[in-house]
């Protein structure tokens, strides 16, 4: 794939998520690709696959459920699912794009590095398809404003028509929790820091012995207002390509310098 172009319509879609095959956001996705093409399929995970990352089941077996036409789970993770939906599913030819989410919650900064949802479009890169990760970022009520992410969807893919993708790339598309006249418009950003940590809490179980459960990370602060955290604060559509390649180039040069 060098400079590919997709042109949404007639394209073959796949959709998958990590909040699993009944979230309300993978029905939300399904509605954006419908309105760009016929030739949408759904392949997610049976159970929710949240923070999975990009992991693979490689020690037991999958098994996949056919639930209708184009339409299917595999008891996998997000990577499982693009994996067997283009080696085995998606049948005569596979799928242009891939598109992953909407997530119920955001994947911005740090949460890049954890996210299924972010994972499965990146296995779609690996395949040298063209893939878009959306995330719906919550209210302070935990609510998900689905009517920002179906409209602000359509817009950005929409406007990708014009973009060139080039190989082991992926886009990463984050909403604010915002009404969608609410929305200050779309900012191609990069990926930021929080300033905060993951937090580590502790609790006690009914009969009085501690347990540790991982929180969210405290807060969503940043010291980068040009950030995909910073642009959202500032109730913008964060829109983020990302590379596979994990190499970080100006250490490579300082490296070598010492390692000569
Ligand atoms: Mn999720």
């Amino acid at each position: 794939m060098a400079d590919q172009r997709i042109d949404l319509a007639g394209a073959r879609i796949l959709v998958t998520n990590d909040d699993g095959i009944l979230a309300p956001g993978l029905k939300v996705l399904e509605r954006i690709a419908k309105t760009f093409s016929k030739d949408v399929w759904v392949v997610a995970p049976a159970a929710e696959q949240s923070a999975a990352s990009h992991s693979l089941t490689l020690r037991r077996p999958l098994r996949v459920q056919k639930l209708g036409p184009r339409r299917f789970t595999v008891d996998g993770t997000p990577t499982d699912c693009v994996l067997v939906a283009q080696h085995k599913l998606l049948t005569g030819r596979r799928a242009d794009i891939v598109l992953s989410g909407v997530n119920h919650g955001a994947n911005l900064g740090e949460d890049i590095s954890y996210s299924g949802t972010v994972a499965a479009a990146k296995e779609a890169a690996y395949l040298g398809v063209p893939a878009v990760a959306f995330s719906q970022c919550r209210d302070s009520d935990g609510a998900a404003p689905w009517d920002t992410a179906a409209h602000y969807g359509i817009e950005v893919l929409r406007q990708l028509s014009g973009f060139s993708w080039r190989r082991r790339i992926l886009v990463n598309v984050n909403f604010p929790a915002l009404k969608p006249d609410e929305v200050a418009g779309i900012a191609v950003c990069p990926q930021g820091e929080r300033d905060a940590a993951t937090s580590v809490n502790e609790y006690r179980d009914p009969v009085g012995r501690p347990y540790l459960w991982i929180g969210d990370f405290s807060s969503d602060r940043t010291v980068q207002p040009d950030s995909d955290l910073g642009a959202v604060a500032g109730g913008k559509v964060a829109l983020t390509p990302l590379h596979l390649d994990s190499t970080h180039d100006p250490s490579l040069g300082q490296l070598r310098g010492i390692f000569a």
